[in-house]
């Protein structure tokens, strides 16, 4: 079994440190805190979601290093609950859980929103001597003593695609069931690198500002206009004329799109606060990387779609993704 070591994580910090806006000094920090024993651990809970964050992450990691998914991060952090992940299960799992929640040093990383309906029954996330504890028990359990939390994704921050539409599991986000400050890393999924510079910044004791969603300002916007900081969509898109003075007049069909600026099609790009340019899939400089893995700059509106405006508050909302966006 290979697993992801703490040289190796340190190693995949610095060949992201452009992405994820680390300093030399920064992984100077890191690498003492990883080396540290009484480091925090990390707590990873899943409740209402795809586990589209946890793939998207693990994903990110297997690109630079050729591990086995059920390996990856186990080595590196002190990861000590993930359902996917861990190779413990039942009560020695959460044993260790247990064990690690009465110290309180850790930093807890939630993913999924939580119902809250049923007295949070559509989600039990473990039993311990056959006593069933929900995600929404053990969210406002954890979460008490947390050094930290970390929203993974956009259904933790928000509440995201589970509390939309009539899901009648009364699906809300962490912050509204606890009221605790979450750092929100919003997105559908989760940008990788984002969740890792998060993780970074806590386990450096490094501060992090939010903007008023809890986003950290580092990562995503805090301007709806203006012409200050390229945050938004609209502000980097190849296909807006401001942007690209050549570029050709709005689509008005998808079978004339290509190129051509979506916004009567549904994007939300012009309402969306993230710097997901060149911040998915970014093209690797490590020259040591297999060529199949040197090509990648395919965020949403580079390979010709709409921004769904995944990493906002009010995603998905009522409205089609493929109409004229009303916020
Ligand atoms: S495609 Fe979307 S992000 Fe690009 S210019 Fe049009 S509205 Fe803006
Ligand atoms: S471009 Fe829009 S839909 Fe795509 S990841 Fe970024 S915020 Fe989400």
């Amino acid at each position: 079994m290979q697993t992801l070591t703490r040289r190796d994580f340190l190693r995949y910090c610095g060949l992201s440190a452009a992405a994820m806006a680390l300093t030399s000094s920064k992984l100077g920090l890191l690498s003492e805190a990883l080396a540290n024993p009484s480091a925090p651990s990390v707590i990873w809970l899943h409740g209402s979601s795809c586990t589209g964050d946890s793939v998207s992450f693990l994903n990110r990691i297997s690109d630079a290093f050729p591990t086995t998914v059920a390996d990856v991060l186990t080595g590196a952090v002190n990861l000590v609950f993930h359902t996917t992940l861990m190779t413990p299960a039942g009560d020695a799992a959460v044993s260790e859980l247990k064990r690690v929640y009465e110290k309180g040093n850790y930093v807890l990383v939630l993913e999924g929103g939580v119902p809250t309906a049923f007295h949070g029954g559509p989600c039990v996330v473990y039993s311990l001597n056959g006593q069933e504890t929900t995600y929404m028990q053990a969210v406002q359990e954890m979460s008490a003593r947390a050094l930290a939390i970390v929203c993974a994704g956009t259904c933790a921050s928000f509440g995201g695609i589970p509390a939309s539409g009539s899901n009648p599991t009364g699906v809300k986000s962490v912050h509204e069931l606890t009221g605790r400050q979450t750092i929100n890393i919003s997105g559908c999924p989760a940008n990788p690198d984002w969740v890792a510079w998060a993780i970074v910044q806590l386990l450096t004791g490094t501060p992090v500002n939010l903007d008023a969603d809890g986003r950290p300002t580092a990562l995503y916007s805090t301007r709806l206009s203006g012409a200050a900081a390229p945050a938004l969509i609209h502000d980097k898109c190849p296909r807006n004329n401001l942007v690209n003075p050549g570029a050709p007049a709005e689509a008005t069909s998808f079978t004339n799109c290509d190129g051509r600026c979506t916004i009567q099609l549904g994007c939300r790009g012009p309402h969306t606060k993230s710097r997901c340019d060149g911040a998915w899939n970014i093209k690797a400089t490590d020259p040591n990387n297999p060529p199949n893995q040197r090509w990648r700059n395919n965020w949403c509106i580079g390979v010709n779609g709409n921004c769904h405006g995944c990493v906002e508050k009010n995603f998905p909302g009522p409205q089609s993704f493929y109409t004229p966006y009303v916020p």
